[in-house]
């Protein structure tokens, strides 16, 4: 086994690095086993969700892409990674929040007509998008599991909102948020082999963290840290890496491993 030029990008809304080291096993189990590598992500300003989603896939900060609060409302108008994956001929789709349509495929964003596309002239070509932040994460991680068996994407983003909503609703220092780490760990590990099998390199990571009293947006650690978990089938990793990169790695470690041109604006170093 070889991995392929395919990806999936877990993307926990809201997933805090210590919560996820600590309360997620399976992936723990694949750190130990060196069947994956495990960073620590410093992630960008301001720790807000549809600025990071744009930042995760242009690889720039804020003031460089301009999605400056979740108020701002358009598509994306950098390179990214929908965009480089098509245009490089390959298969993009998503299973995310409406943000994510709004963000690459159209705004606003229409309920209906954009909740589910299978149209090869969208950036994100298979969509399944949700608008409630209570949306069940084993409904969003079946539909992710469906893409991979009937469309085989290039790339896949896996966007889970759990943590965010019980983070914002009980705290991060709480059993329900921690409780949750667990629930989408053993959702994942009832996915990860079967993409593994496939060749997908599969990255987990998060937006941004939450504080102990239910918020986001500021500077501090559990607010900023979040955790990578990345997984290259038939390759010996490197388990717990003890190295800190940043969120702007990601997009041309994404693009790398797809085997498409980085675009220029992502200038971070790649992870590989
Ligand atoms: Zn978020």
């Amino acid at each position: 086994m070889t991995p392929a030029n395919k990806v999936v990008l877990v993307l926990s809304d809201g997933l805090r690095y210590d919560v996820a080291v600590q309360n997620m096993g399976f992936l723990g189990h694949l750190i130990e086993s060196r069947l994956a590598s495990l960073y620590q992500v410093t992630g960008e300003l301001p720790t807000m969700s549809r600025p990071m989603y744009e930042t995760v896939h242009t690889g720039l900060p804020v003031m460089a892409h301009g999605i400056y609060s979740n108020q701002v409302v358009r598509r994306s108008n950098q390179s990214n990674i929908f965009q480089a994956t098509v245009d490089a001929g390959k298969t993009t789709a998503a299973a995310a929040y409406w943000w994510f349509s709004e963000l690459y495929n159209r705004a606003p964003y229409d309920p209906i007509n954009d909740r589910e596309v299978d149209d090869p002239s969208l950036l994100i070509q298979h969509g399944r998008f949700y608008m409630q932040d209570d949306f069940p994460d084993i409904e969003l991680f079946s539909s992710a599991g469906l893409l991979v068996r009937r469309f085989q994407p290039d790339y896949l983003l896996v966007h889970p909102m759990g943590m965010d909503h019980l983070g914002e609703t009980y705290g991060a220092d709480s059993y329900e948020y921690r409780k949750n780490a667990i629930r989408q760990d053993v959702l994942l590990a009832n996915l990860i082999p079967e993409w593994m099998a496939l060749g997908y390199n599969i990255l987990v990571t998060g937006d941004h963290g939450i504080s102990s009293d239910r918020m986001h947006g500021g500077t501090t650690p559990d607010m900023r840290m979040v955790p990578l978990f990345f997984i290259q089938p038939g390759i010996t990793c490197e388990g717990d890496t003890g190295k800190t990169i940043s969120h702007l790695q990601l997009a041309p470690t994404v693009c790398k491993l797809l085997d498409v041109p980085i675009p220029e604006t992502m200038a971070a170093p790649t992870i590989i």
